[in-house]
């Protein structure tokens, strides 16, 4: 089995040495424990803020090399915490761990896997600790997989090795209806499909990595959120849907830190655009590109974390696309209510902006896809807008109380 810390369950040795006891009670249940760790607390962010300190055009190996040590300070001190309790442990990197990604740096894709050194390890009766959130690109440079990577490692290390489970442990005690530290009357979720997870997960829900559940799916490893801190079920995601017709939406989502890039006066506008989401994909970077017919002009919403990489590669193209200006509107947020067919629900849209509208929420904008609406509002109303809808939906811990009895 699989079992992976996040950065508050490691955020100090005394609770590393918590989590050496865990992963202890699942090694003397018998299993092949391989567990991968985050960096301890918000170490990459202060190494982030340290670069600000240096330059603020880092070059993006550098980067890398820069932010992979956060986790490898945590394999070391977790093996060493298991083999203090006689446990036989070892530590690697991800290219010890043979984890090999493509080559776009900050945001790298694991390629493939080659576990012949962990399972080595494995048969010799070792638990093997791996760093989460980094690989090795062909040219054998150390690359990072993206903020929130190390839920990928666990669940690509869980889907090669084909373990049985695949547990992460976090400072939640499961997948909520919607972000509990913001929406306090979110109830939590026993269990989720593949795809329900990775709806909430790409439209927000920080708790797993998007990408970590798409790992998972590929050989239908079940993935168990649960707490570090206490005891309790969690929340449990695998292949099967779950029954709840009556209600078609099952969480509101926000991603808090959104820009708006209107560029003006393109001369192909529709080819600029396919240009522009090929130039975007292949960065791996994730935009809402549309067109303003009204205004003749393209615009773009992207996260906070794009936006230097986003403005650089629209710089590239300026000669190109011949493009007049770019304006820039920060300070925004999306949410989302989030479902199965959405799409062919228009009353669900229907009811999001009358919810919003009845609680003074200013709606910038509407989208849809098959499993969300979104509502682009401003940053300083994103709370009211998630906790209104989340009510309105009947998403509430004591409605959904009251439905289940
Ligand atoms: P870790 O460091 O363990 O990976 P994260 O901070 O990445 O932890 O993820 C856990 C956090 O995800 C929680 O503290 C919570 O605030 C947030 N979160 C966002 N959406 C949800 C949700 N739908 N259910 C539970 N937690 C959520
Ligand atoms: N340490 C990395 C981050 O803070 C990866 C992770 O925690 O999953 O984003
Ligand atoms: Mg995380």
């Amino acid at each position: 089995m699989v079992q992976k810390f996040g950065g508050t369950s490691v955020g100090s040795t005394e609770r590393i040495k918590r989590m050496a006891e865990r992963v202890m009670q699942e090694k003397n249940k018998g299993h092949d424990v391989v567990v991968v760790v985050s960096a301890m607390g918000k170490t990459t962010d202060a190494l982030v803020r340290l670069v600000s300190e240096i330059t603020s055009e880092p070059s993006k190996r550098e980067m890398d090399m820069l932010l992979s040590t956060g986790e490898q300070v945590t394999i070391s001190l977790l093996t060493m915490a298991l083999q203090q309790h006689g446990v036989e442990a070892i530590s690697f990197t991800g290219w010890q761990a043979g984890i090999r990604t493509d080559s776009i740096l900050g945001n790298a894709h694991i390629q493939a896997i080659e576990t012949g050194r962990i399972k080595n390890e494995l048969n010799i009766g070792r638990v093997v600790v791996v760093a989460g959130f980094q690989g090795i690109t062909g040219d054998g440079d150390i690359s990072t997989l993206g903020r929130g990577g190390s839920d990928i490692t666990a669940a690509a290390l869980a889907s090669a090795l084909k373990a049985d489970r695949c547990d992460i442990y976090t400072d939640v005690d499961g997948v909520y209806t919607s972000d509990p530290r913001f929406v306090p009357k979110a109830s939590k979720i026993p269990s989720l499909s593949y795809e329900e997870m990775q709806n909430l997960a790409s439209m927000g829900a920080g708790v797993l990595h998007p990408r970590a559940v798409k790992h998972a799916k590929k050989h239908g490893i079940p993935i168990y959120i649960k707490s570090s801190f206490e005891k309790g079920r969690g929340t449990m995601i695998h292949g099967r849907a779950n029954q709840n017709g009556s209600t078609p939406v099952i969480g509101v989502t926000f991603e808090a830190d959104i820009n708006r890039l209107e560029i003006f006066d393109c001369n192909d506008i529709e080819g600029f655009q396919e240009a522009l989401m090929c130039e975007l994909a292949s960065h791996h970077i994730q935009a809402d590109v549309y067109k303003q017919s009204c205004r003749d002009s393209l615009s773009l919403l992207i996260k906070e974390q794009d936006l230097q990489e986003v403005l650089s590669i629209l710089d590239k193209e300026k000669e190109k696309w011949m493009y007049s200006r770019i304006e820039r509107k920060g300070g925004l947020s999306k949410v989302s209510v989030i479902g199965q067919n959405i799409k062919s629900q228009p009353a669900i849209k229907i009811d999001m902006c009358k919810i919003l509208l009845e609680n003074a929420v200013r709606v910038k904008l509407v989208g849809e896809s098959a499993i969300s609406v979104t509502a682009v509002v401003e940053k300083r109303q994103v709370q009211l807008a998630a906790e209104s809808l989340h009510t309105g939906f009947g998403l509430d811990y004591e409605a959904v109380m009251k439905a289940s009895v």
